[in-house]
């Protein structure tokens, strides 16, 4: 229950503090100025265009663990700096200050709608939810070779046949989308959000040729065939739920 005690992303930075309640936030998107307690109400998703906006590891634990379920797992686990690459661990530190978090991954148990779930790490069924530039280059090939060992992961606990929901949120790109997050059995996105490997300025100077419409969105993957469906976050919980019920087998959600 570490994470409860934590201080929430939202709540931090100099700006925020000092806002007064009832803010207006502008959504980017569409540009709607959105009033932040409504906001809140609605999942953080814009009621003009459906914006997702970004959620912290515990908004998105209560949006689809069962109330009070949720024990993290590994949540002393901390960053080394394996090439002595200058400065590394002092902004490490800086941004653990920020957060109030060790690191970017929160793991841990938890149930949706009483079945035994793993978010983010595995034993039972699996849920990732994934939102993320891509490997910590300056943790050198000791970043890359997670791609191989979250890969080899998933195998083993496919082998155990054991089901993987992959959750792809805003943004999912670098070598998570090359390794984890789309290795799911099941993979649903978030709406609107960018899902790709190198961003979208690199690929077109790249191909030296002019991008589709929508590139790089969960509709055009879905499209294309790398999503299976595109869940509003309103409908998340109830279709993790609904999946684990097709996929978990009887004894597990007992
Ligand atoms: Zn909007």
């Amino acid at each position: 229950m570490g994470i409860f005690n934590k201080r929430s992303v939202a709540d931090l930075g100099e700006k925020k503090k000092d806002m007064p309640e009832g803010l207006w936030i502008k959504c980017p998107s569409c540009g709607e100025s959105l009033y932040e307690q409504a906001l809140a109400k609605n999942l953080r998703v814009c009621s003009h265009c459906q914006h997702h906006f970004t959620l912290s590891a515990e908004e998105r634990i209560a949006l689809v663990a069962d109330e009070g379920s949720f024990e993290e797992i590994d949540a002393k686990l901390d960053s080394v700096n394996p090439l002595g690459f200058k400065d590394y661990l002092g902004k490490v530190r800086a941004y653990q200050a920020k957060t109030g978090l060790t690191e970017a991954v929160i793991t841990g148990r938890a149930k949706i709608d009483g079945q035994p779930v793993l978010l983010a790490i595995m034993d039972c069924a699996v849920i990732v939810f994934s939102a993320s530039g891509g490997a910590r280059m300056h943790e050198g090939i000791l970043s890359l070779m997670q791609m191989a060992k979250t890969s080899g992961a998933l195998a083993r606990h496919s082998e155990a046949k054991l089901p993987y929901v992959s959750v792809l949120t805003h943004p999912t790109t670098g070598g998570v989308t090359a390794s984890f997050a789309t290795l799911g059995d099941i993979i649903l996105a978030e709406p609107k959000c960018m899902i790709g490997f190198a961003g979208p300025r690199v690929v077109k100077e790249t191909t030296h040729s002019d991008l589709p419409p929508g590139f790089q969105t969960a509709e055009f993957m879905m499209e294309h065939g790398l999503v299976d469906t595109i869940v509003p976050r309103a409908e998340m919980r109830s279709t993790l739920s609904r999946l684990l019920l097709y996929l978990l087998p009887k004894q597990a959600a007992a």
